[in-house]
Formats: structure tokens, sequence, C-alpha cells
């Protein structure tokens, strides 16, 4: 990516639409307001209707011209953002046009964005929290990403990096005068004290039971139960749609299939599972390792038992999994069994709004359990895993008084991690990985 470059590219969505927003930022901005608007460079923040023309003088709109000049932009050079009619042919005459001007190419995906990290105008996580935000179905992904992008992720992230920095001086004071500084446990404690403080911190971060990762990705509820149970149906049911084979052949489901709901302001993905049951078919028993893999992974299950059926011994259901006991085919004939949460029919509907509603209310509750979660992606519990993994060794080679160059440099090691978290080092890579997930025009 050529920093220097004046990138443009279509911020709004796809045409045709009642507006488009074109965005250009860089050198050449003022320079193309010159020559293409007929205003001339607006004055900075001051919306101007305006003709725009290209380079042989015809029209290709009228809009609304608005430009900031850098560093008071969002990427923090000057930038132009033209509002044009929404249709194609404007749009890509637009386009065209700029792109044909020296210094001036499309935008790569995330690049708007990337220009304002490396301007300081945010950090990573907060530039995570806009592509969250740009992504967001729900209202719970909505509020986790504002909340990030606002800074209250950055601010926590910061403030261990801060503590960090600060037992790292200490450290390095005492690497710097060896004669004074003392290994013995004695000298080391309030080192100590401060360590385990800030270790206990973020393992209360990291046991958050994934609430944040949840909100982003969507929560999780696996149906199980034994052939023929209605899993299939049930899932169809609650798609809305045959996303699942419907058979009075058991054993059909032999791989994994998710629908995703939204249920209490969250995603939810609900997945349909092989029966499980003893085989000696290879491939149905495959699908059934992965049903129990897929339980054990899940917020909640839904084991789904035949209630027009003779009882049958309950199956291997995963240990810790919150279960939700339902009967189905309640249209067949009255339950036998009395303890379950729910009884249902599938195929009339029966039963399925008291179940969807507790399984809302379950998801809520979970996702209210933690007040604001700190991780909400891989790579942050990633990074953070690796600096507590640095600071416990630094702690332990602190109680084993085996000096302090070893815990200086296991602490600098859990200092890149957490820095790593806002983006403050040079890690381009992360960066690239970052960034390209966005779309063009953010
Ligand atoms: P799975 O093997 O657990 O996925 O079960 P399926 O969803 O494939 O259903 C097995 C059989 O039970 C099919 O013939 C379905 O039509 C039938 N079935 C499923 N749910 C109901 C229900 O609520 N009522 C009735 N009467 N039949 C059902």
């Amino acid at each position: 990516m050529r920093a220097r470059d004046t990138i443009c590219a279509l911020a709004s969505g796809p045409p045709p639409s009642a507006i488009a927003v074109i965005r250009i930022s860089g050198p050449a901005v003022t320079d193309i307001a010159g020559k293409l608007l007929a205003s001339g460079l607006p004055d900075a923040r001051r919306a101007a209707l305006t003709y725009i023309y290209d380079e042989t003088g015809a029209p290709i709109d009228q809009g609304i011209a608005l430009y900031a000049k850098g560093p008071a932009s969002y990427t923090g050079e000057d930038t132009l953002e033209l509002y044009l009619h929404g249709g194609r042919a404007v749009v890509d005459h637009a386009l065209r046009v700029l792109t044909a001007l020296p210094g001036v190419r499309l935008a790569e995906p995330g690049e708007f964005t990337r220009r304002a990290f490396e301007a300081g105008k945010l950090d990573l996580a907060q530039a995570e929290g806009i592509a969250d935000l740009i992504e967001a179905e729900t209202d719970g992904q909505k509020a986790q990403a504002l909340r990030q992008v606002s800074g209250g992720l950055s601010a926590t992230y910061a403030s261990w990096r801060d503590d960090l920095t600060g037992l790292l001086a200490l450290v390095e004071v005492m690497v710097d005068f060896p004669d004074e500084g003392d290994v013995s446990p004695e000298a080391s404690a309030p080192l100590r004290d401060k360590l385990s403080a800030l270790i206990a911190e973020i393992d209360t971060a990291l046991g958050d039971g994934g609430i944040g990762e949840r909100i982003r990705e969507g929560f999780r509820v696996a149906i199980l139960g034994a052939p023929n149970a209605g899993k299939s149906t049930l899932l169809n049911r609650l798609a809305g749609r045959e996303a699942a084979i419907v058979t009075a052949t058991p054993g059909t489901t032999r791989d994994v299939i998710e629908i995703r709901r939204t249920l209490g302001g969250q995603v939810v993905w609900f997945a349909d599972t092989a029966g499980l049951r003893e085989t000696s078919d290879e491939i149905e028993a495959e699908g059934v390792r992965r049903a129990i893999r897929t339980a054990a992974e899940a917020d909640l299950v839904i084991h789904l038992i035949d209630g027009s059926a003779p009882p049958e011994p309950p199956p291997p259901l995963p240990f810790g999994a919150e279960i939700l006991t339902v009967l189905s085919k309640s249209d067949l004939s009255a339950p036998a069994a009395a303890c379950a949460d729910h009884i249902i029919s599938a195929l009339t509907g029966e039963g399925l709004a008291a179940l969807e509603a507790d399984i809302a209310a379950r998801i809520t509750a979970r996702a209210a359990a933690v007040e604001a979660p700190v991780i909400t992606r891989l790579r942050h519990r990633e990074r953070l895993l690796q600096g507590r993994a640095a600071l416990a060794s630094a702690l332990a080679t602190l109680e084993a008084g085996d000096g302090f160059e070893l815990v200086a440099e296991d602490l600098r090691l859990a200092a890149r991690h957490l820095s790593a978290l806002l983006g403050r080092v040079d890690v381009e890579d992360v960066l690239g990985a970052v960034f390209s997930a966005f779309c063009i025009g953010k």
C-alpha cells in the first residue's frame, strides 16, 4: 500500500441508491476540487452545492461537496466527500474520472480507516470496532462495537499496558543498579504483588465465557437427540425453510447443519446434528462424534426426545453444557414423560413460541452476565493469553529469585503482546489481516 497516493472509493451502498457518497483522501484533494468542482475548493466543513465536471468539461452530476482539511479529518489527510445521485452511471463516471487523474487510485478495503489508524486517529481495537459496527446486525453486536469504537476496550488494554510499563521501569532500575538490586524475596515482594494483580485482572477478562466473541459471532444452540426424534424438522421450523433433509429414515443427517436466527437481540446459530446412536456405519459414526463436539461447544443444548415413542436411555450428553429437555411430536400422542422443559410439535408449531422465548431469555441472561466484555475476537484472546503467559513466567522467575534480567525480558515480551492489541507495535501482518477484512470505501 503506497501511503501517499490519493485514494477514492464509493463509500455508500451499491448503486442504485438515493445518494452515493464518493470519498477521496490524500494530497491531490485540493487539486481535484479545483479541477472538477464548479465551486472550486469549498470552505472546510461547509457543504457546497456544485456541479462536478469531467476532464472534458461535461457534467458528471450536481451534488454536495464536503471538504475536510487534514489533519482534522477521518483519515488525518485532506479529504473530499461528494454526495451524488446514486445511479450506476453517475458513480462509474465519477470514479473513472477520478482514477484517471495522476496519483489517484481506487482505495483498497479498509484503506481510509488504515490511514486514520496510521495518523493516530484511532487504535487497532477501535478500527476493529468500526469494522464490527459496519457488520453489526443485532442490537447486541451494535452496542458492543460502539463501545469498542468509542475506546472502551482500548482504555482497558491501555491501562494494562501502562501498568506493565510501570513494572518494567521498576525492574529495569533493578537491572541497572545490581548492587542495590537485592533479588531476595522481600525486595521483590511489591513487584510480585503488582504482577499478580495484573495477571488476576487479565484472568477475569479471559474467564468471561467468551461472551464478547459470542455477541460478535453468534451464540450456539445444538439440537441433539436420537435418530428420528424430529431434530431436522425442528431446525427447519426454526429456519422457516427446508434447511435440513427430513425423512423417516433414521441416520439421514450425517454432518452438522446450521441456521442463523436473531433471538433476544443476539445472533443465534442452531445446529442440527446426526442422531445419537450406536452405529457400524463409519460416516454416521463420524457424524455422531461431530454432534457431540458441536454440543460440547454450544451455549445451550436442546435434547430432543420423541414424545410419542417409548422412553429411551439418555444419550451421552456433553458434561457441563446447559441442557433443555424437549419432547417432540406432541400432535401424535400425549407425551409419556412429564419431566421436560418443553413439549412441542415441530409439525404443527405447538409449543415453539414458548421454546424460542425460553432460548432468547437464556441467551439474553448469558449476554448480560458479563457487563462489558473485554474480549471481542480471537486475536485479542490469543494476545492476552500470550501476554499472560509471559507475565506468569516473570512472576515465577521473581519467586525463584532468578534475577531481574530474565524478569525484564518476560515483561518486555508481555508488553509487546498487550501493545499489539492496540496496534502500537510494528506488526505489518497484523495490520494487513485486520484492514483487509473491511469493505472498500471504509
Ligand atoms: P431427525 O432424525 O431427528 O432429524 O428427525 P426428522 O426431523 O428427520 O423426523 C423424523 C420423522 O419424524 C419424519 O418423518 C418427520 O416428518 C417426523 N416428525 C418430526 N417432527 C414431527 C412432529 O412434530 N410431529 C409429527 N407427527 N411428526 C414429526
